[in-house]
């Protein structure tokens, strides 16, 4: 795992989202003007004996791309630590940045892009181009039982990994829909859907905390 997130931080395959997540940095807000932003690609991050594996979709401008991290230093990784702490998975309520002591246990936290995209939206030729990391990350986690897939993006990326790892299963018929839970034959995992929290979706109200904590009560419960 640690060769592969080697290669991940020095990977230069997409022309655009190389460039992109240099400019993010000079952008940058004032907030984080004393920020060395970290402009490269994330590797995952987490437990390498993790029965839960949860996939974003790619790092966030001032989140991930300036910490360093996944889903560390924006919102969408306070929703993400805080329901990761209240199940059982995370030592700590909140991951702020790369020295802040959070961690996971049982869970290992990735995404279908490892650079941030503009928009938050990579092309279909970024999300194969980065797939065959998510490829090599499920290899190595042994012991997964449960995929946890936060948007339909990640869901896509996320079933474009399984069919090259697991040809013979039957993947036909999963949908995106918030707390879908699947058990497709011939896959040793289960497959469990949600919103992303991301504030496009917890300001507008799509996501409410009750109904995205109901998705990790509802994984802790499978997984006892
Ligand atoms: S998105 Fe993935 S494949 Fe593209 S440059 Fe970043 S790490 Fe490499």
């Amino acid at each position: 795992m640690e060769e592969l997130r080697k290669r991940i931080v020095e990977c230069d395959l997409c022309p655009r989202l190389v460039r992109f997540r240099v400019e993010v940095a000079k952008r940058r807000p004032k907030r984080y003007k004393d920020w060395e932003y970290w402009s490269r690609p994330l590797p995952g991050f987490g437990d390498e004996k993790a029965r839960l594996l949860i996939v974003g979709l790619a790092p966030a401008a001032h989140g991930g791309n300036r910490t360093g991290r996944m889903f560390t230093g924006d919102g969408s990784g306070s929703w993400l630590a805080k329901a990761l702490y209240e199940t059982g998975f995370a030592n700590k309520p909140e991951s702020l940045h790369r020295e802040d002591g959070f961690s996971l246990k049982d869970a290992y936290v990735t995404a279908v892009v490892r650079c941030v995209p503009p928009k938050n939206r990579p092309n279909s030729e970024e999300i194969e181009n980065c797939n065959q990391y998510l490829v090599e990350e499920i290899k190595h986690l042994k012991n997964l039982k449960v995929i946890l897939c936060l948007g339909s993006v990640a869901l896509k990326g996320t079933l474009k990994a399984l069919k090259k790892l697991y040809p013979e299963a039957d993947l036909k018929g999963i949908k995106f829909g918030h707390g879908l839970l699947y058990r497709p034959s011939k896959l040793p995992f289960l497959l469990v859907t949600s919103y992303h929290p991301s504030r496009q979706n917890t300001q507008t109200g799509r996501l409410r905390w009750e109904e995205w904590i109901s998705v990790f009560k509802k994984i802790r419960e499978v997984l006892r």
